[in-house]
C-alpha cells in the first residue's frame, strides 16, 4: 500500500475512500478502462518480465491488469491493507479463500450462521477434496475452542451473520485463531469496510462480497479479499488456477462507488436502526434481529466493534410463512429480491433464498425460521419505508382475518 501522502496526519476512512492516500495528481479523476486482456511487450524479456511480476504485472487479464490493480489498490487503501485482490464475485473470493489456505486432509472450523453459499463451498470440499470442517454456533463462543484441532488452518466468521444478524467479537476470536495456529478470515460484507475493521481487529484476512455495499447499486457482481501480501499470494495462486478474475468495467465501477461509500453507508445503517426501533414496536412482529437494538446479546459487542452504525440488514420474525409471505408480497416499495447494500430496499424469506440449500433441521439449528422476512434497508426516505411496511403488516393481518 503507498505511503500516506502526510504520514502526520493519516486520513480518515471516508476521505481514502474517495482519494485513496496519494497526492493529488493533476489529469483524469478516475482510472481509464483499459480493454485489453492480453498485453504486449517492447521485446521478449520484457515480457517475462511482466509475468513475473504476477498481480503487479501487465501481461495477461487473469494474472494482472491495470484497471483492476487500480480498484484494488484504492480497497487495500480504504482498509489500510497491504494488498487487495478482487475477483469475479464473493463467492469466487471465499473458495479462493479456502483453496489457497486448505490442503486435503486438513480442517477449518466455520460458523453454521455462514452464508449459505459458504456452507455450500465447505461441504463441496469436504465432499470432493477431503477437506474437514466443523460448524460452530455464533451464538456460543465458548464452545469453538474444543472444535479446534491441531491440524485446523482456518477460522471463518462473519460478523453480523446472515440474516440473523448475531455478532462476533472479531478480536476474541483472532487471539483464539492465533494462539491454535489457525487463520482468522472475516466476511465483512454485512458491515462493510468502513463499518467494521476486521484487521485492525486482528483478523489475518478480510473478505467482501463486493456485489453488496462497496457495488451498492444491484448492478455488479464482485468480491474482494484484503490482508498481508503473504497471506494473499495463495489465493492470487487460486485466481489464476480457477480463472475467478474480475473484469476492468466492473473494477472501474468499484472504484467510482467507493467513493459515494461512506455515504450510503451512514444513510442505509440509519434507516435500518429506525425501522428496527419500529418494528419492534409493532403488534404483529414476533421478534426483530438487529444488532443496534439495546436488547440484542450482540450490542454491546457491536458497539465496540462496529462503526458508522449496525450493517443495512434487519430481520424479523412473523407468525408463520403464510403471513410472513403476504407481507413480503404486499410492499411496494421494498423490492422482493435477494442482497443487500443496495441503494434500494429489498425484502426475503431467508430460508428459501439465501439458505434454501439447507435442510430443514440446519437451518433451525442456524435459527432461520420458515417466518423470518429479511429486510437489506436503502438509502430511500425512511419515513417511505416505514409506511410501506406499517401497510403491507396491516393488509397481511386483515386478510388472515
Ligand atoms: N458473503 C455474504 C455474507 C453474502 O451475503 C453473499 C451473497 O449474498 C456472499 C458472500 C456471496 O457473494 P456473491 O453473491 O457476490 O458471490
Amino acid at each position: 500500500m503507498p505511503r500516506d501522502s502526510n504520514p502526520d496526519r493519516p486520513r480518515r476512512a471516508s476521505t481514502r475512500a474517495v482519494h485513496g492516500t496519494a497526492r493529488r495528481a493533476a489529469g483524469a479523476m478516475s482510472s481509464p478502462i483499459v480493454h485489453s486482456a492480453t498485453f504486449t511487450a517492447s521485446s521478449h524479456a520484457a515480457m517475462l518480465h511482466e509475468l513475473e511480476l504476477g498481480a503487479a504485472g501487465d501481461f495477461y487479464q487473469r494474472l494482472g491488469h491495470p484497471t483492476i490493480r487500480a480498484a484494488e489498490q484504492r480497497l487495500a487503501e480504504l482498509e489500510g491493507a497491504e494488498g487487495a485482490l478482487l475477483f469475479a464475485s464473493g463467492m469466487a473470493a471465499i473458495s479462493s479463500v479456502l483453496f489457497g489456505h486448505l490442503r486435503a486432509g486438513e480442517h477449518v472450523v466455520a460458523l453454521s450462521q455462514c452464508y449459505g453459499g459458504t456452507i455450500e463451498a465447505l461441504q463441496w470440499g469436504v465432499e470432493r477434496l477431503g477437506w474437514r470442517c466443523t460448524f460452530v454456533d455464533a451464538r456460543e463462543p465458548d464452545g469453538w475452542e474444543a472444535a479446534l484441532r491441531p491440524d485446523t488452518r482456518i477460522l471463518h466468521v462473519e460478523s453480523p451473520t446472515n440474516p440473523t444478524l448475531c455478532i462476533v467479537d472479531i478480536r476474541r476470536a483472532a487471539e483464539l485463531a492465533h494462539r491454535r495456529g489457525a487463520l482468522l478470515t472475516v466476511d465483512n460484507t454485512f458491515a462493510s469496510p468502513l463499518g467494521q475493521h476486521p484487521l485492525e481487529l486482528g483478523a489475518d484476512l478480510a473478505i467482501y462480497s463486493a456485489t453488496k455495499s462497496i457495488g451498492g447499486h444491484s448492478d455488479l457482481l464482485a468480491g474482494v479479499v484484503l490482508g498481508a501480501a503473504g497471506k494473499l499470494e495463495p489465493l492470487w495462486r487460486a485466481r489464476h488456477v480457477f480463472g475467478g478474475t474480475s473484469d476492468p468495467t466492473t473494477a472501474w465501477l468499484i472504484e467510482r462507488s467507493l467513493k459515494t461509500l461512506p455515504m450510503r453507508v451512514a444513510a442505509s445503517n440509519a434507516n435500518a436502526l429506525a425501522l428496527a426501533e419500529r418494528l419492534a414496536r409493532h403488534p404483529d412482529v414476533v421478534r426483530v434481529h438487529y444488532p443496534g437494538l439495546p436488547g440484542h446479546p450482540g450490542h454491546d459487542v457491536a458497539r465496540r466493534q462496529m462503526a458508522l452504525g449496525f450493517g443495512p440488514v434487519v430481520s424479523m420474525e412473523l407468525r408463520d410463512q403464510e403471513q410472513a409471505q403476504a407481507v413480503v408480497d404486499g410492499l411496494e416499495l421494498f423490492g422482493i429480491g435477494p442482497s443487500l447494500g443496495g441503494v434500494e430496499s429489498l425484502a426475503s424469506l431467508p430460508g428459501f433464498t439465501s439458505h434454501r440449500m439447507l435442510t430443514a433441521v440446519e437451518r433451525r439449528a442456524a435459527g432461520i425460521g420458515d417466518g423470518m422476512i429479511r429486510l437489506a434497508v436503502g438509502i430511500e426516505d425512511v419515513d417511505d419505508l416505514w409506511a410501506d411496511l406499517e401497510r403491507s403488516l396491516l393488509r397481511s393481518r386483515v386478510a388472515a382475518g
